[in-house]
């Protein structure tokens, strides 16, 4: 999956600046500490405007998950899995979800990256190994 570049704009430079390393972040209100995703220009808890942003470990869970099985546009090769997840430090994220087929929401997921063509990545989240043991 591909596609065009996805836009940048001034509430995802930061989020988008971090992906050219591979880190994965997500804004956090530096007055009243909640962590939010996708970036807004305010928290949605307190409506600070002063935010940061937080560095998360990359570990998650299937909150929900579809498969895709029409192009949304060149690049886009269905079928792909196209995944809510939850952060172990709370956020939702959407991302496509790699890995053999068969998945479940609470499924365990981590953090992969694809590469696009700018030098920045896309989060994308793969299965863990059903047969390894289940550490939650
Ligand atoms: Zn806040």
């Amino acid at each position: 999956m591909s596609g065009p570049p996805p836009p940048v704009d001034a509430d995802t430079a930061g989020w988008w600046d971090a992906t050219r390393e591979r880190r994965l972040v997500v804004q956090e209100c530096l007055a009243c500490g909640a962590l939010q995703h996708p970036p807004r220009p305010l928290c949605l808890t307190c409506g600070g405007v002063e935010l940061g942003w937080r560095e998360v470990g990359g570990g998650a869970q299937v909150d929900a998950w579809t498969v895709v099985h029409r192009s949304a546009g060149p690049g886009f090769d269905p079928p792909y899995v196209l995944a809510r997840v939850r952060l172990d430090e709370g956020p939702l994220l959407l991302s496509r979800l790699d890995g053999p087929p068969g998945h479940r929401c609470g499924e365990r997921v981590r953090l992969t990256w694809s590469a696009l063509p700018d030098g920045r990545h896309l989060p994308v989240f793969t299965a863990l190994d059903p047969s390894a043991p289940n550490k939650d």
